[in-house]
């Protein structure tokens, strides 16, 4: 056998997931279906700019999961972070500037006093034994925690658009727990005296791509292999253990360990089958709910016309109704979208030609395989002319990303972040990276228990976790399994 491990798939979770097995000594393969590796955090040229697939913004950049990856292959020096310096965020009519001494203050401003009461009460809450406390906000949603509190719509509206961009689901279907997590995970290198002073959210310099691209060369120089264009069509499984892949080409290439980043549902269903699975397993992994999908508006500007580098707005003065035409009815609603935008070359100049600027605008939406594509495209436009007025006349050319765009990550319904963090999909409630199928496991944003937080963050997490746990695997012994003690390495990742 060539490889210890076969890693289908080089988005952010295998390639993390390769990367601290390749670090540990393992021999590692990666096969990725596309041409390029990193996913749905990728990076492509057009017309002298750099481009990345989202909008992307790393919530604790070189503070959380993104260095620990590249620190496993010797890499966390070769990829530099940039800090968010302004801000915009604007809900309704109401329009802040935030610089991060002034965040506080501005909250104040923005939110009754009640409000402050309540941010104060969720910051205390990070001193409390963290599992315990956000296992009991799991049981709740972030709607019903928060309405205790306030009926501010204002309040009410930014929340429920952060559980759709963070989570993938709204606030009235997403557990407080998950919320608390995310701002705990931001607040412990503040706590620490970590990056004090700073927004920690920002960028990366080349682009999102820099770090599935440096992953990659720490998991070559480390023996492993990165094999792109590659599809993977099936997990072979004999005597219910999975000893290799076979790729579109009919190549069978065996090993020990399968790892796949193809997306839970996708594995199960299309790469080893329903078949080889209980027929509970089966249902519990065809229930899952997908996250909402995702378009993306990318603009190349004739100059740096925008001075933030991350503007949020939310136009609607009611987005739960916004929200529930199009989550629910899965319709295109009347108003406008809320989009986060960002303007990679202010943080990075190399990433547009001289005196231009790029900017990259997100919204969520349900997955619609229909004609309203066009719509949502003008929608998209009309949203970013309502943030940044005057915008539409500095546009050199836009492409515009609809969901579909996002099949080619091998996802149905082309979800923007993975499984939904909803109630009964979040925190210890995730699917297990380990699958029933000895010697399979799962990695990215679709799978991992203790994986939480954000999108590309979770990604990762899930595969370092996933490798950690593989290289620390003691054998359960049959006898364990038997009385059932066995499930309990389960609940580990
Ligand atoms: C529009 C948009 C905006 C976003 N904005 C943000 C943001 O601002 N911040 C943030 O943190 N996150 C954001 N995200 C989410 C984030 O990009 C994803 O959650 C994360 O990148 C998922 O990583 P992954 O490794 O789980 O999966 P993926 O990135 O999907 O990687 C899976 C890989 O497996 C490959 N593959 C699948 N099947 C096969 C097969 N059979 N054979 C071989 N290869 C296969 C795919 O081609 C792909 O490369 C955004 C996503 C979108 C779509």
């Amino acid at each position: 056998m060539d490889f210890n491990v076969v890693v289908i798939g080089a988005g952010l979770g295998g390639c993390a997931a390769g990367a601290a097995l390749a670090g540990a000594g393992k021999k590692v393969l990666v096969l990725e279906r596309t041409d390029k590796v990193g996913g749905r955090c990728s990076t492509m040229e057009k017309n002298g700019f750099e481009m990345d697939m989202g909008s992307h913004m790393i919530l604790r950049t070189g503070y959380g999961p993104f260095r620990e990856a590249l620190s496993r292959v010797g890499k966390e020096k070769e990829v530099e972070f940039f800090h968010i310096r302004k801000m915009l965020l604007k809900v309704g009519d109401t329009s802040i500037e935030i610089g991060f001494k002034t965040f506080f203050v501005m909250l104040q401003d923005l939110f009754p006093s009640s409000l402050v009461g309540l941010a104060v009460k969720l910051l205390a809450a990070v001193e409390k034994p963290l599992n315990r406390f956000t296992a009991n906000l799991d049981k709740k949603t972030i709607q019903n925690f928060v309405a205790r509190y306030t009926d501010s719509l204002v309040w009410h509206n930014l929340l429920d658009w952060c559980a759709f961009i963070l989570y993938g689901t709204p606030y009235w279907e997403t557990p407080m727990g998950e919320l608390m997590r995310t701002v705990t995970g931001v607040l412990a290198p503040l706590v620490e005296g970590i990056g004090e002073g700073e927004f920690m959210a920002g960028y990366i310099k080349g682009g999102l791509i820099a770090v599935p691209n440096a992953l990659c060369r720490g998991i070559k120089e480390h023996g492993g292999e990165i094999r792109t264009g590659v599809d993977v069509k099936r997990i072979i499984v004999e005597n219910g253990r999975a000893i290799g892949v076979e790729t579109d080409t009919g190549e069978v290439i065996c090993s020990d360990l399968i790892l796949s980043n193809a997306g839970i549902r996708e594995t199960v269903s299309k790469l080893v089958g329903e078949q080889y699975f209980n027929k509970e397993y089966a249902e519990y992994i065809r229930a899952l709910k997908p996250g909402c999908s995702g378009w993306c508006l990318r603009l190349a500007l004739d100059e740096p016309f925008v001075e933030y580098d991350l503007i949020f707005n939310i136009p609607e003065k009611d987005t739960q109704e916004y929200y529930r035409k199009m989550w629910i009815e899965q319709e295109v609603p009347e108003g406008l979208p809320a989009i986060m935008a960002t303007t990679p070359s202010n943080m990075d100049p190399t990433l547009a030609p001289e005196g231009k600027q790029s900017l990259i605008a997100i919204a969520p939406v349900s997955f619609d395989p229909s004609e309203n594509w066009p719509l949502w495209e003008q929608k998209a436009l009309d949203a970013v002319e309502d943030a940044i007025p005057g915008i539409s006349d500095h546009i050199i050319w836009h492409d515009f990303l609809a969901p579909g765009t996002y099949l080619v990550f091998g996802e149905e319904k082309a979800p923007a972040i993975g499984i939904a963090q909803c109630m009964g999909q979040a925190g210890k409630d995730r699917p297990s990276s380990i699958s029933p199928v000895e010697g399979l496991y799962y990695v990215g944003a679709e799978a991992g228990k203790n994986a939480s937080g954000v999108a590309t963050e979770v990604a990762i997490q899930s595969g370092l976790n996933c490798a950690d746990y593989l290289l620390k695997k003691k054998k359960v012994s049959p006898l364990l399994k038997k009385i059932g003690k066995g499930s309990k390495m389960l609940q580990k990742v």
